[in-house]
């Protein structure tokens, strides 16, 4: 018998699953043999890639040498609509990695941060990663409860996120409330203000750039995964005051956003036919499933983002194996921290009218009172 290699591991990773992406299009085909099936499960563009990034990219000549790594064109074009100076800006590859670096940078072992519950399942994982203590702080009408997530702040408090939108509940905090616990949030605290779906909110949501320029210790995180349909070449970014941006920057690998990335990055960002389109899409589609949801008499958070939260009436593990079965896949909420829910991305509307096909079909099933169920009594 070969002798264990688990005390390799460190006692704070032991318990660690890796992170679930939910079920691939491949195999949902092999075990169903359902030729197309809808994916719904992580909130990508419906509409494609922007066609400036996938020309930008098909135009590029050698990959061979390195890519220039301050990126000064690309962080001066993030910088510019805000004001702001490429100090001001940190790249990564994809929001997630900058999510990893403010924990390397900050968190000792034993420290704290404050998240909502449920939120974006990486703010726990790379806590725990850092042998740092996540403390949750449960939504409200599934809604950030901010004044409860400021009372959580202790002495050993590095970071608190705001998810805005949030991930899974769709839903936004309101401008005036986020300014208001910005500024009662200690000043050595970093905010963390997710926004990868900041693109898709509605006038009354709060851009954290403008907490920022009022608080220093915060970094607001965006993504081209989202509405530039770029979730492929792996690119985030973030703005926070140039002190933070240099640790942030003291702690990142070098060459971390490849030249694919920054050269669809760029032209992306000025492809504004696309950027409304995906807009128009994305509200479109919502306004659909809203509709069908109250027709159904189903209940959903509103959302401000590329994705809705919808209750079933039955186990949501049961729904999204139901749903999957019939080649639609969402993501049950069960693995998400939002039982009796599934999160759904916003599709095109054929996707949206796949769902909700499946979704009417299912329902009186899932109500237990299926056409013939009482005839079984
Ligand atoms: N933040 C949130 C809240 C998300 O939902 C996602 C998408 N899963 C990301 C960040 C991921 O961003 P990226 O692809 O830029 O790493």
């Amino acid at each position: 018998m070969q002798p264990s290699l688990d005390s390799l591991l460190r006692a704070s990773l032991r318990t660690f699953a890796p992170y679930k992406p939910g079920t691939s299009v491949d195999e949902v085909r092999r075990r169903f043999g359902i030729a197309q099936p809808v994916k719904l499960s992580q909130n990508e563009n419906p509409l494609g890639t922007s066609p400036r990034a996938l020309a930008a990219l098909r135009a590029i000549e050698s990959l061979g040498d390195y890519v220039e790594d301050d990126h000064l064109l690309l962080r001066e074009r993030l910088a510019r609509p805000y004001g702001l100076t490429i100090d001001n800006v940190v790249l990564g590859h994809g929001s997630n990695e900058l999510l990893a670096l403010a924990f390397l940078a900050f968190v000792e072992p034993g420290e704290e941060i404050v998240i909502a519950d449920p939120t974006f399942s990486l703010f726990r994982k790379d806590a725990q990663v850092a042998g740092a203590r996540a403390v949750a702080v449960p939504l409200r009408d599934g809604v950030h409860d901010l004044e409860a997530m400021l009372r959580a702040v202790t002495p050993r408090t590095k970071l608190v996120f705001v998810c805005d939108p949030n991930n899974p509940t769709g839903t936004r905090v309101e401008r005036d409330a986020l300014a208001a616990f910005a500024e009662a949030l200690r000043p050595d605290v970093l905010l963390v203000l997710d926004q990868a779906y900041r693109e898709f909110m509605d006038e009354g949501g709060a851009d954290g750039v403008d907490v920022l320029r009022r608080r220093p210790a915060t970094l607001v995180l965006r993504t081209a995964s989202k509405i530039y349909g770029l979730a492929s070449v792996r690119f985030g970014y973030g703005y926070s005051s140039p002190e933070v941006i240099g640790w942030l920057n003291r702690v990142r690998l070098p060459f971390n956003v490849a030249r694919p990335a920054a050269v669809a990055v760029l032209a992306a960002l000025d492809d504004d036919e696309f950027i409304a389109r995906s807009r128009e899409s994305n509200a479109r589609g919502k306004a659909q499933l809203m509709a069908a949801f109250e027709r159904l008499g189903v209940h959903a958070y509103p959302s401000a983002a590329n994705f809705v939260a919808v209750e079933v009436p039955c186990g949501a593990d049961d729904a999204y194996a139901a749903l999957l079965e019939r080649g639609v896949i969402v993501r049950s909420g069960d693995g998400l921290g939002m039982p009796g829910r599934l999160r759904v991305s916003i599709g095109t509307e054929s996707e949206n009218a796949a769902f909700v096909a499946a979704l009417e079909a299912l329902l009186p099933v899932w109500r237990g009172h299926a056409v013939g169920a009482g005839n079984r009594a």
